[in-house]
């Protein structure tokens, strides 16, 4: 049984191999080639469903049998800047924005609205595919964000994120704490139940 991951996120593909270590994964290009997955939903949860369909519609047209396809659509929420990016937080600065450009938008917002920390959100929906049938779940990791990029380390906002009961930014913290209280890997550890009943 393979596990085919319907992202292109090096981040995030990073993170959740990292949490299966057990499991062959896959990313869906590795098996179909890139193409581009328009993600026009309006929750976390429709864009998931987007991509895992569509990764499972093209492996089935292809004849791979027997996978589980899993999507993950996630975002910051910052409550003070009227819940931006949510789920634009990939192209908040445009689509194709870098990471450093989606940043610097935000630090932008924080200071116009002289915010030096408030509080944020990161939400995770992944959808499993399995067959005909797609299940979700969702995990969340709570802090705050500040108007300054600290750190290296993580991908997308990690370096203005401060998770709660932490001093330092995500992009300072060693990552394992991600593993036991980041969004991703709740949503994960839900989803790794419908897996198991899956493959029982
Ligand atoms: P998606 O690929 O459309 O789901 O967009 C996800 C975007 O949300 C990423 O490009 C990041 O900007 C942001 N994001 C999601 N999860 C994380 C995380 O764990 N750390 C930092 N940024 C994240």
């Amino acid at each position: 049984m393979k596990i085919v991951l319907a992202s292109s996120n090096k981040g995030k593909i990073k993170e959740i191999e990292k949490l299966l270590p057990n499991f062959e994964v896959f990313t869906y290009s590795d098996i179909l080639g890139s193409f581009e997955i328009i993600e026009d939903g309006d929750s976390f949860k429709q864009n998931a469903i987007i991509k895992a369909k569509t990764v499972r519609d093209k492996l089935q047209e292809k004849g791979y049998e027997d996978c589980i396809v899993i999507a993950d659509d996630s975002g910051l929420t910052v409550p003070a800047l009227n819940n931006e990016p949510n789920i634009y937080s990939a192209r908040y600065a445009g689509v194709n924005a870098t990471d450093k450009e989606n940043n610097e938008k935000l630090i932008n917002k924080l200071k116009e609205n002289n915010i030096e920390k408030t509080e944020a959100y990161y939400t995770a929906c992944l959808a499993v595919a399995y067959n005909d049938n797609i299940y979700t779940t969702h995990g969340w990791m709570y802090g705050s964000v500040i108007d300054k990029s600290i750190g290296e380390g993580g991908f997308g906002y990690d370096p203005l994120f401060i998770p709660s009961g932490y001093e330092n930014t995500l992009g300072l913290l060693d990552l394992e704490i991600k593993k036991k209280i980041g969004h991703r890997a709740k949503a994960l550890e839900l989803a790794m139940k419908i897996i198991k009943i899956i493959l029982k």
